[in-house]
């Protein structure tokens, strides 16, 4: 569904990430580990087209995002094209961003109905479902201000499913939440998971990581240092780098 070749993001003169390849099947969950800075969110951020890249590339279902081959040479797509190829992803950050003067419905269908032209029956009803399934089947019609944190984080994540996206990104989607919020969120998370969502899931929840995870990536330093399936990754650890990593949690 996903793949990224020797990608390359530089700030400043400094690469945050430095030739990094990742390949994400259909159905299949990968989870990002590594230490802060060590270019995660980037990650997840350049699949997005949330960052420009300057170099290597990432495809969606075989299609280059970004760019274009014309007259022998690359050149970025629109701003539409690439808002197009947005539409078929979704991505749920740390911060749920829910607009605070749209009840949770309006919220959930909004880009369902205004971008995907779903009916608004549909994407009512497709809410309604999706709220069922994070747990909220009565808050509908609640404000965001109405809902805890991890409340509105579900509310974020149905947002994110509704319009049925080919992969769901996942940036620390527990991390701005009071720690006895991060369960409910976690729950949710692993439930869209086992109905085969295909996902990218940066996290420093290492025990969600182990039980969502089909394979674990990580990265050191805009590098990916070791990947391989869950059970591996942390019962083997090849690297000296992800031992130690991985004892800080024991
Ligand atoms: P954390 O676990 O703290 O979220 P991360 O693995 O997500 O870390 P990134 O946010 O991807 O790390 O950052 C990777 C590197 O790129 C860091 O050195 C960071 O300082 C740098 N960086 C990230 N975003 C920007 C930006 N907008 N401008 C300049 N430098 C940035
Ligand atoms: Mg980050």
């Amino acid at each position: 569904v996903v793949q990224v070749s020797n990608l390359r993001k530089v700030y400043h003169g400094r690469p945050a990430l430095d030739g990094v390849d990742l390949t994400v099947a259909e159905g299949e969950v990968v989870v990002v580990l590594g230490p802060s800075g060590s270019g995660k969110s980037t990650l997840v951020r350049c699949i997005d087209q949330l960052e420009k890249i300057d170099g290597g590339a990432i495809y969606l279902d075989g299609e280059l995002l970004g760019f274009a081959h014309r007259h022998g040479a690359l050149r970025p797509l629109s701003e539409d094209d690439i808002a197009a190829q947005r539409r078929r992803m979704g991505m749920v950050f740390q911060q749920f961003n829910l607009f605070p003067h749209w009840t949770v419905l309006r919220n959930i269908t909004e880009a369902a109905v205004a971008v995907h032209g779903m009916s608004k029956g549909a994407a009512r009803e497709r809410a309604e479902t999706l709220l069922e399934k994070v747990g909220l089947p009565d808050k509908a019609n609640a404000y965001p201000r109405q809902l805890s944190g991890g409340q509105q984080q579900r509310v974020a994540i149905a947002r994110s499913v509704a319009t049925r996206p080919r992969v769901l990104l996942f940036d620390e989607p527990t991390s701005a939440l009071d720690p006895e919020l991060v369960e409910e969120v976690l729950t949710v998370i692993k439930d869209l998971a086992r109905s085969g969502l295909t996902m990218v899931v940066v996290t420093h929840e290492m025990e969600f990581a182990r039980q969502v995870a089909d394979r674990c990536v990580f990265m050191v330093d805009g590098k990916v240092v070791e990947q391989n399936t869950t059970e591996e990754f942390f019962e083997q650890p090849r690297t000296e780098r992800l031992q130690r990593f991985l004892s800080r949690f024991n």
